[in-house]
C-alpha cells in the first residue's frame, strides 16, 4: 500500500482493521479462494459466523425464496411472518421469553443492559442500573457494550463510556456478592465461554453461584453467547451444557449465516417490564435476514449435527492436547466443541502469518491466543489438514 501526502494509506476503507493481502473471491465448504487463484483453508468462519462454511446449498436455497417473495424489509411498524417465527423457534429451544431482534452482538448486548434495567428499576428501586462484569470479557464496540468490555487498549482513547459497570473476577463469588449487595446492580454480564478473551470455558459452579447470587438481589443474570452460542460449543446453547439459566441470552454471529442479526432472549420476568417505545431498531428482525436465519437455526439444532459438532470437538481437542503436550511454545490447551485455544509462550500474530503462507486461515484472542473457529460443517480430514499446517508452523 502506498502513503498519502498525510501520512494515510491510500485505501478508501477506513483504517480501522489491518487485514492480510489476500483478497478473497469466492468460497466453498471450509475454504475461501483468493484473486490469484490460491485456495486457504479456513479455521476462522469468519469469526465463528460461518457455522455452515461456503456455499451451503441450504443457505442458497433460503435466500433465494427469501428474495423471491420481494420484501427485504417493512420496518418493525408492521409485522411480517419470518421474524415472528424465528423468534418462536428460539424460545423453543432456549427458555420462556421473549425475543428482541437487533443487527450485531454489541447492540443485542446493550439492548440487555436496556431491559435489564427497566426491569430491576421497577423490581428494586430507582437506585438499581449497574452492570457487572468480568475480567477478560467482550461484549461489543459500542459504548455500552464497550463499557462492561475488559480490554485497555480498546476502551482508553474513547473514554468516558457508560458509567456504573464493575469488574469482577472469574472464581471470586464473594467479590460478585459484595458488589451485589449494595443494591445498584440491575444485570451481570459474562460469556458462558469468553471468547475475545483467549478462549477461556467458564467454570460451571461459578455461573450456578451467578445465579444464586441474582436471584437473592434481584439482578438479571445475562449469558453473552454471541460467539459460543448456536452450536459452537456442541450444545445449541452453551449454558444448556452447564445446568444454569439466565435471565437474558444475547446471540449473533452464526445466526443468519453471515447476514448481520443479533438476538436479545428476555425471560419473562424482564420482558413483562419492558413497554412499547423502551427501545427499537430499523433494521432489526427483517423479514428477509430472518428467513435466512430459520434455515440456519434448523441446521444448527439438528441434533445429529449437534451430536457430530460434539464428537469432532472431542477429537481436535485430543489432538490439540497432543500439540500442545510436545510443542513447548504452547503453554495451554483450552476448549470445547469446535471453539479451542492455544496459549503460546510469546505472541500469536507471528503463527497466524505463518500460517496464512502455508494456506491456512487462523486469528488471534488477545495478544498471545491462537483460537480456532473452523465451520461447523467442517470434516475430520480438513481438520486433519489445518492440523498439520499448524503443527508445522509451531515448529
Ligand atoms: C463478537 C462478539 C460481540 C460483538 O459482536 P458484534 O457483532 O461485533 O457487535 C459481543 N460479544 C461476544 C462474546 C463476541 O464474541
Amino acid at each position: 500500500m502506498t502513503e498519502g501526502a498525510a501520512g494515510v494509506a491510500a485505501s478508501p476503507l477506513l483504517g480501522v482493521y489491518k487485514p492480510p493481502a489476500p483478497v478473497f473471491v469466492r468460497g466453498h465448504g471450509c475454504e475461501l479462494i483468493a484473486e490469484d487463484g490460491t485456495s486457504y483453508l479456513d479455521f476462522t468462519s469468519g469469526i465463528g459466523v460461518n457455522a455452515l462454511g461456503y456455499g451451503s446449498a441450504e443457505l442458497r436455497a433460503a435466500v433465494e425464496a427469501a428474495l423471491a417473495v420481494g420484501i427485504l424489509h417493512t420496518s418493525n411498524l408492521f409485522r411480517t411472518r419470518p421474524g415472528e417465527a424465528l423468534a418462536a423457534q428460539l424460545v423453543a429451544a432456549a427458555f420462556p421469553s421473549q425475543v428482541f431482534f437487533c443487527n450485531s452482538g454489541a447492540e443485542a448486548n446493550e439492548a440487555a443492559f436496556k431491559f435489564a434495567r427497566r426491569w430491576a428499576r421497577a423490581a428494586g428501586g430507582e437506585a438499581k442500573h449497574e452492570i457487572v462484569a468480568f475480567q477478560g470479557s467482550f461484549h461489543g464496540r459500542l459504548f455500552g457494550a464497550l463499557a462492561a468490555t475488559d480490554r485497555p487498549a480498546m476502551r482508553a482513547p474513547f473514554e468516558p463510556l457508560m458509567p456504573g459497570v464493575h469488574f469482577a473476577t472469574i472464581g471470586d463469588l464473594e467479590g460478585v456478592e459484595r458488589i451485589l449487595a449494595g443494591r445498584t446492580v440491575a444485570g451481570v454480564i459474562i460469556e458462558p465461554v469468553q471468547g475475545e478473551g483467549g478462549v477461556k470455558p467458564v467454570p460451571a459452579n461459578f455461573l450456578r453461584g451467578l445465579r444464586r447470587l441474582c436471584d437473592e438481589q434481584e439482578a438479571a443474570l445475562i449469558f453473552d453467547e454471541v460467539q459460543c452460542g448456536l452450536g459452537r460449543t456442541g450444545t445449541l446453547f452453551a449454558y444448556q451444557a452447564l445446568d444454569v439459566t439466565p435471565d437474558v441470552l444475547t446471540l449473533a454471529k452464526p445466526l443468519a449465516g453471515g447476514l448481520p442479526m443479533g438476538a436479545t432472549l428476555v425471560g419473562e420476568r424482564i420482558a413483562a417490564a419492558v413497554q412499547p417505545g423502551d427501545h427499537a431498531t430499523t433494521f432489526g428482525g427483517g423479514p428477509f435476514v430472518a428467513s435466512v436465519a430459520l434455515a440456519v437455526l434448523e441446521r444448527l439444532s439438528d441434533p445429529g449435527f449437534l451430536a457430530e459438532v460434539r464428537s469432532k470437538g472431542e477429537w481436535l481437542g485430543g489432538r490439540l492436547a497432543v500439540l500442545g503436550a510436545t510443542h513447548a511454545v504452547v503453554r495451554d490447551v483450552r476448549g470445547l466443541g469446535l471453539m479451542w485455544g492455544l496459549e503460546l509462550e510469546g505472541a500469536a500474530a507471528p503463527i497466524v502469518n505463518a500460517a496464512l503462507e502455508r494456506g491456512l486461515l487462523l486469528t488471534s484472542a488477545g495478544q498471545n491466543v491462537l483460537r480456532l473457529l473452523p465451520p461447523l460443517t467442517i470434516r475430520r480430514e480438513e481438520l486433519e489438514r489445518g492440523l498439520g499446517i499448524l503443527e508445522q508452523v509451531l515448529e
